[in-house]
């Protein structure tokens, strides 16, 4: 911990950049994408690989989480990662829990944090400890976790972070569904069915323009086409406040979908234009 701080240190004295992208591991083409784009943006790119116990709830996949370091080191490797930092809970959290927390507020309420309470604030709780060991000049996140981005960059504002973040469109399967960790608890219906969200999201898309009730009901549409999948949420944001939009409202809005295919919890996300 103390010679990766004190490395970035060095890069960032004689004037070189950092990029740092926090990950928990099980990396796929998706947080390659993460890595790409700190490579562009700076001249060093730090990894982190932490599967955060204070951000899974009681009854969550904490324990079953798909753990692949060896896979995940060469993946590395492969794009030149100059740092790779993967702690244990042990280096991470010396006493055990924490005292001291970040709190998400309101927003972190609601949606991924209505469906699994404490998430955020266990979340944005490891970044800020992240962000504070790396010390990097930029963290880059996936749009695939919009929630996240949007509270990690008020965390950033509200507690003036001496970082700029920078967020990667998600990464794709050819068909559509959105590059997880957690795809692989999938088997080949689950996979199939999985393809109800992106489906949901094109939906909203070609909708757009008919207004907010029938983003919904065509988004919403796309469920009944699939069996073995129970809808979390569906919901328009206003990307502004992340807040849900009324109807009437136009412009830019992010639509948000989340649902458990068997035991499998998946979110997704896309941008609409409202008319
Ligand atoms: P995770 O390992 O799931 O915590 O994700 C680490 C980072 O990778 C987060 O910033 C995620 O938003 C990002 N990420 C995960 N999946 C994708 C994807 N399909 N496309 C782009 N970014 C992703």
């Amino acid at each position: 911990m103390d010679g990766l701080r004190d490395a970035v240190a060095a890069l960032r004295a004689s004037g070189r950049t950092v990029a740092f992208v926090p990950t928990m591991g099980a990396l796929h083409a998706g947080h390659l994408a993460l890595v790409r784009r700190a490579r562009e943006i700076s001249d060093a790119v730090v990894v982190s690989i932490f599967v955060n116990p204070l951000q899974f709830g009681a009854g969550e996949d904490l324990d079953r989480y798909p753990r692949t370091l060896e896979a995940d080191l060469a993946a590395l490797a492969g794009e030149g990662v100059e740092f790779v930092f993967a702690p244990t809970a042990a280096e991470m959290y010396p006493e055990g829990a924490v005292e001291t927390s970040v709190t998400a507020g309101h927003v972190g309420t609601l949606y991924e944090g209505a469906s699994r309470p404490g998430h955020f604030d266990g979340m944005l709780t490891v970044v800020a400890k992240l962000f504070h060991i790396v010390r990097p000049d930029r963290a880059v996140f996936g749009q695939k976790d919009a929630q996240q981005v949007f509270l990690v960059r008020r965390m950033v504002d509200d507690l003036n972070v001496p970082l700029a973040i920078e967020v990667v469109p998600t990464v794709r399967e050819s068909d559509g569904l959105a590059l997880s960790s957690r795809n692989r608890y999938l088997d080949a219906g689950g996979r199939r069915t999985a393809l109800a969200l992106s489906e949901a999201l094109a939906a909203a898309e070609a909708a757009a323009g008919e207004g907010l009730d029938e983003v919904l009901a065509e988004a919403a549409g796309a469920f009944g086409d699939h069996d073995g999948i129970e809808l979390d949420y569906l919901v328009v944001v206003d990307p502004a406040t992340f807040l849900p939009v009324d109807e009437g409202a136009t412009g830019r809005a992010t639509v948000l979908v989340a649902a458990r295919v068997g035991g499998t919890r998946l979110i997704d996300n896309a941008d609409i234009e409202l008319g």
